[in-house]
């Protein structure tokens, strides 16, 4: 008698073998992220305990630094560049290149990641094509502030200067629940074609049109925009990161910044995960923001970010506001 052999089955379990065996290097690189973005969220919780935030202010009061901000960018910066040598990595801080503490280095990687098969359009990309940006505390003014949940931890990786994958740290999650650190901080993460983890996925109710924008850098061109929009109401909160958190959970329907400010490491992880959900991310033109390693950093045109309906917000932004933002 014949073995029937049912070739399909054997050809993918074939596949998913060698992808468990040797998973593809994007879907390491965000294995390793995601490890390193939880050490980033201990480092933020740990200087802010220890009280001295060693602040310093960048371009001026509304544009700060901490040892947080320095320690977590060396951190995941040393970390990947050793694990991953080959790919560029553009990390918010400018800091003097020195030797990176040992014990700022983490090598693990997401077990959970690893596990899960690479979307076939990325299972082929090579360490050198990809570029990672890094914020790594994003919402510092509210940090020094105690507004602890506005903070986050991101980590964008692009290819062909689009976003594919983003990692979030919320060192505080949770945080109002008590001191103990043992259930504090999340992480989420996301690759369009993927899917995004780390927390459900829910939606403002229809019809409801909640806009979140920024608390500490608004201006004239900002608060038009937001009335222009027809909001049933406004959340004015820190960070780029938090909002799109706010997104995605249900918190908010749209992310309105008609302004310069935000650069390209406060909106490539948010805007992969926002992407694997079914959302989008723009500028006030409603054109896509490029992560391409030569690219300008500061996001000049705006950043208008949406779960759903994301052409009426863009048909509502003020003609004078268009001109204004040029990217
Ligand atoms: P916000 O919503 O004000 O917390 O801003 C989101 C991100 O963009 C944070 O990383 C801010 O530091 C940055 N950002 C926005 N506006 C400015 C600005 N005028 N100067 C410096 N950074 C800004
Ligand atoms: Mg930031
Ligand atoms: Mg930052």
């Amino acid at each position: 008698m014949f073995l029937q052999l049912d070739w399909k089955i054997i050809i993918q379990s074939t596949l998913d073998t060698t992808m468990s065996g040797n998973p593809a290097v994007v879907m390491r690189l965000v294995a390793s992220a995601y490890a390193v973005a939880e050490k980033a969220g201990a480092i933020i919780r740990r200087v802010l305990h220890s009280g001295e935030l060693g602040i310093v202010e960048k371009t001026g009061a509304n544009d700060l630094q901490t040892l947080a901000d320095r320690l977590v960018q060396q951190s995941i910066c040393a970390s990947l560049s050793k694990s991953f040598p080959k790919i560029t990595i553009i990390g918010e801080e400018d800091l003097p290149e020195e030797a990176v503490k040992e014990d700022l280095i983490e090598s693990s990687q997401s077990e959970e990641i690893l596990q899960k098969s690479c979307p076939l359009e990325y299972s082929a990309l090579k360490e050198e094509e990809l570029v990672v940006w890094v914020d790594p505390l994003d919402g510092t003014k509210e940090y020094t502030e105690g507004l602890l949940d506005h903070v986050t931890v991101l980590i964008g990786i692009a290819y062909g200067g689009k976003a594919i994958a983003g990692v979030i740290n919320q060192p505080f999650f949770n945080y109002q629940l008590g001191t103990e650190t043992a259930d504090m901080g999340r992480t989420l993460w996301g690759m369009p074609g993927l899917g995004a983890f780390g927390f459900e996925l829910q939606e403002v109710p229809d019809g409801r049109r909640i806009v979140t924008t920024t608390r500490s850098h608004s201006n004239k061109l900002v608060t038009d925009t937001v009335d222009a929009m027809e909001p049933h109401d406004v959340i004015r909160v820190g960070g780029a990161g938090n909002k799109i958190v706010q997104l995605v959970e249900g918190k908010a329907s749209a992310y309105v910044f008609a302004s310069l400010g935000t650069k390209k490491w406060d909106t490539c992880a948010p805007e992969a995960i926002l992407h694997a959900v079914g959302g989008k991310l723009t500028d006030m033109h409603g054109s896509a923001l490029r992560y391409d390693a030569n690219v300008k950093h500061m996001n000049s045109a705006g950043v208008l970010a949406t779960l759903r309906n994301h052409q009426y917000y863009t048909s509502k932004v003020p003609q004078s506001v268009l001109q204004a933002l040029k990217p």
